[in-house]
């Protein structure tokens, strides 16, 4: 057994065939898939199941029309001695002389072969587990069904050699445990479903910055300004914020209702958060959504779900976020959590370890007080130059904080001073100033509506962060502490000021906002409802923005980016990038 064995999880004993396909097209498709258990659809991922369930349905007809004889289809088969367990999609043959038949979608391509390479090995490494369980085999057949061609593949001696020896090979990198580094600038990432969890192109040149001491190569050599847009801008999917006591979430068929709390169906300030969308139906339901097109749900203040829509949303993998009518998040309902045991090992691992801890904690911080400079320079033509100098200087020093404790110190230092500029943001003219910070509660109007933005934006933040298979609750910088998603709060310094602050601002300097929208609560200040569902509006149109990022160069949406963070924060903990790049908006 190998050395790491003991404390890694285990590697399971047989490889499934499908994956020694992946292993030859790209061994880190395999890896993501197979050993990190990560699986996004793409177009050609949805085809290649579909015209698998024809196979399994024209089965019969099949038979007749291009096959002579064959025993069974979705024939599953284990080989503990060649270490591989398949599905064979059909086995034809007579007695104990067999042929596998592996479907392909595609085309036969136009090669001396006859079929690619992983389809030839994955179909040999069918051939060895039937031999193993004793039948002749010497042959398969790839049927591609887009030209309804049969192609003959001979288990000859070296497809079985290099079969065997694949086999050993992606045994020995799932042992190892270290992911295989990305394909340069390959076109199969173009039609890859997994480009957006692997980053080729994004690691490829983080990792060209870091060999060049943190300086990007420009020009022909670099890859600066060739990095592909693998990733959509932005989901097709989208959140529902559903805002009011005694409002019901069900499900009918494939949509989700809505159903306000005011029976008569006045609209009242109670109703769901996309009202104003669609309007409300005489019977009180005021939206419906295709459940295939959500991706969270956010129930704010008392409104129920029925076990139906909970259990369907959870099957999808739906999250829904519970918040107190405060905006306070409360909880979160989700199916089964994220496979990738190994992330959270080394999120773990690295959380226990202060010198590790401290090193991403100095980006999240850097990042943060680079991005409240940007926010004052951009927004703020008064000013002063020196304010700009000791952020700049500020967010130097976090870079080289000998501990959390000062690097604390460094961050209240920077707040102190771009939360006294914040004021200079705001339109004069719109009646709400700003003097300081203040939360818990917040005292006038600016404060409640950062300190529930700030709410939204960390519930967004653990959610993206459980979606890459982070544990929320573990931070670097952030201490531990009973129920604080700390890795969430780390998370999101970057982007406060870019996001939650940015809202704020832009809500208040376009009167979206007015006196009427605030109430005072005890000594604080809160939002009326109709208000908190404007202050939502303006975060989703933030967060659907689309931007130029700032290192890669293409075109992508805040929400986007926050998943691209995390998973960069991902390739930092697997040691594949050495220094978390911090998003920094120019
Ligand atoms: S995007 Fe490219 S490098 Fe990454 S897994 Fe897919 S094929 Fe491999």
């Amino acid at each position: 057994m190998e050395d790491n064995a003991g404390s890694m999880a285990e590697v399971p004993d047989l490889i499934p065939a499908r994956m020694l396909s992946e292993f030859v097209y790209c061994p880190r498709l395999c890896y993501i898939e197979w050993i990190d258990g990560e699986f996004v659809d793409n177009e050609d991922t949805v085809d290649g199941r579909f015209q698998h369930r024809r196979v399994d349905s024209e089965a019969e007809k099949i038979q007749e029309d291009e096959f002579e004889t064959f025993h069974a289809r979705s024939v599953s088969l284990d080989g503990s001695k060649v270490g591989v367990t398949c599905r064979i999609d059909l086995l034809e043959g007579e007695g104990k002389r067999v042929t596998p038949v592996e479907y392909k979608r595609g085309r036969a391509p136009d090669i001396p072969e006859g079929a690619y390479e992983p389809d030839r090995v994955q179909l040999c490494a069918q051939g060895l587990v039937l031999k193993e369980n004793g039948f002749q085999c010497d042959q398969g057949i790839v049927y591609f069904v887009r030209s309804k061609k049969r192609v003959l593949v001979a288990f000859d001696k070296a497809l079985q050699q290099r079969t065997r020896d694949l086999i050993s090979n992606l045994r020995k990198t799932a042992l190892k445990r270290e992911m295989p580094p990305p394909l340069q600038d390959s076109p199969k990432c173009n039609r890859c479903s997994l480009a957006g969890i692997c980053l080729p192109d994004e690691v490829n040149l983080l990792q060209e910055i870091e060999a060049n001491g943190g300086v990007e190569k420009s020009g022909e050599k670099g890859l600066l300004g060739k990095i592909r847009k693998l990733l959509p801008a932005r989901d097709d999917a989208l959140p529902v914020y559903v805002v009011g006591h005694g409002n019901m979430v069900r499900k009918k068929g494939d949509l989700l209702e809505i159903w306000s709390a005011v029976k008569d169906g006045a609209l009242g300030e109670k109703d769901g958060a996309k009202e104003e969308r669609g309007g409300k139906g005489k019977d009180g339901r005021v939206l419906e959504v295709r459940l295939r097109e959500i991706s969270q749900v956010n129930l704010y203040g008392g409104v129920e779900i029925t076990t139906p829509a909970l259990a369907d949303l959870m099957q999808r993998g739906v999250p829904v976020m519970h918040f107190t009518r405060g905006g306070w998040f409360q909880g979160i309902s989700s199916g089964h959590t994220h496979k990738n045991v190994e992330l959270r090992m080394k999120q773990f691992e690295w959380a226990m370890d202060r010198k590790k801890s401290l090193s991403i904690a100095r980006c999240l911080v850097y990042g943060k007080i680079k991005n409240c400079r940007t926010q004052v320079r951009r927004n703020d033509p008064e000013s002063p130059a020196k304010v700009l100098e000791k952020l700049d200087k500020l967010s130097g020093d976090a870079k080289k904080a000998s501990n959390i404790e000062k690097l604390l110190g460094i961050e209240g230092a920077a707040a102190e001073i771009y939360f006294g500029r914040l004021d200079g943001l705001l339109k004069g003219d719109q009646g709400f100033t700003f003097q300081n910070r203040n939360r818990r509660p917040p005292l006038d109007p600016v404060n409640a509506v950062l300190s529930y933005l700030y709410g939204v934006l960390a519930k967004e933040m653990f959610v993206t962060l459980l979606a890459v298979g982070f544990d929320p609750y573990l931070g670097f910088y952030h201490q531990p502490r009973y129920g604080r998603p700390a890795l969430a709060l780390d998370m999101m310094e970057e982007f406060r000021p870019l996001i939650a602050d940015s809202t704020a601002i832009t809500l208040f300097n376009n009167r979206e906002l007015s006196e009427r929208d605030f109430i005072k609560t005890g000594i604080g200040i809160s939002l009326m409802p109709k208000a908190k569902k404007r202050v939502i509006e303006g975060y989703e149109r933030r967060m659907e923005t689309e931007i130029t990022h700032p290192l890669f160069g293409y075109t992508v949406s805040y929400r986007r980016v926050l998943e691209v963070q995390a998973r960069l924060l991902s390739r930092v903990l697997s040691c594949e990038i050495k220094e978390y790049p911090a998003f920094l908006r120019r």
